[in-house]
């Protein structure tokens, strides 16, 4: 019986490489007038400067974070900080907030599921403060009972502490809390090898996997026959 479903976030209840894609045309545009950079001399810097930070930062949160990220950007190839971090940092996640859509039936099925009296968690792999940001910008924060991020959890996922962390907020068992996320290696595998129970999410179809439930639209979670709910 379930009593749990948490979410991971990106490309799974909005598309982040549609709004990411939206958020980099903004960063080449302001790199292009305040930075003299063109398109290829700053997507080199960043993929460069991205390299470099996972192999000094490995798999924890701050990977991801943008102002890190931007900030070394600009001190490798000698620019100021001032003002150009911080407005980086706004054009790219302004940008790709706004540019962020609900996946489809992200909502009625977060609310269905409510009430039904299932909690609802967030298991994700980000700092905090923009996770929460996109939740709020898609609509989706009002039904959220608990969250987790990599940062909170010291790890990122597929790490079982991400995952520990999930059901300990969720107040059940580890088999009665369901992991709904896109990726296979991270949420799923991770999800199962915490014990827990996991639904992989693959709206452009997935390969077919004997050992996994798949769906394609999030309002098929409503109504699967092996999965049972409160
Ligand atoms: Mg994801």
């Amino acid at each position: 019986m379930i009593k749990t479903v948490v979410f991971d976030i990106d490309n799974t209840l909005y598309s982040f490489d549609r709004a990411h894609s939206a958020a980099l045309e903004a960063l080449i545009s302001y790199a292009g007038q305040k930075l003299g950079m063109d398109r290829e001399t700053f997507m080199s810097a960043l993929k460069e400067t991205q390299q470099r930070l996972e192999e000094y930062i490995g798999d924890k949160a701050a990977v991801h974070n943008r102002t890190i990220r931007f900030q070394n950007l600009l001190e490798s190839r000698g620019l100021s900080l001032y003002p150009h971090v911080l407005e980086m940092d706004s054009v790219y996640w302004d940008t790709l907030i706004v540019s962020s859509v609900p996946s489809p039936g992200a909502l009625e099925t977060i609310k269905e599921l409510k009430e039904r009296g299932i909690r609802i968690g967030i298991g994700t792999d980000m700092t905090a403060r923009v996770q929460f940001r996109k939740l709020e910008f898609l609509g989706l924060l009002p039904y959220v009972d608990f969250f987790v991020s990599s940062e909170e959890a010291g790890a990122e996922k597929p790490d079982p502490a991400l995952f520990a962390r999930c059901v300990e907020k969720a107040g059940c068992a580890a088999q009665e809390c369901l992991f709904v996320g896109d990726n296979r290696k991270k949420d799923i595998l991770g999800a199962r090898e915490a014990g827990l129970r996991a639904v992989w999410y693959c709206p452009q179809g997935c390969p077919e996997e004997a050992d996994t439930p798949v769906i394609s639209d999030l309002r098929q979670l409503l109504r699967m026959p092996d999965i049972k709910f409160i």
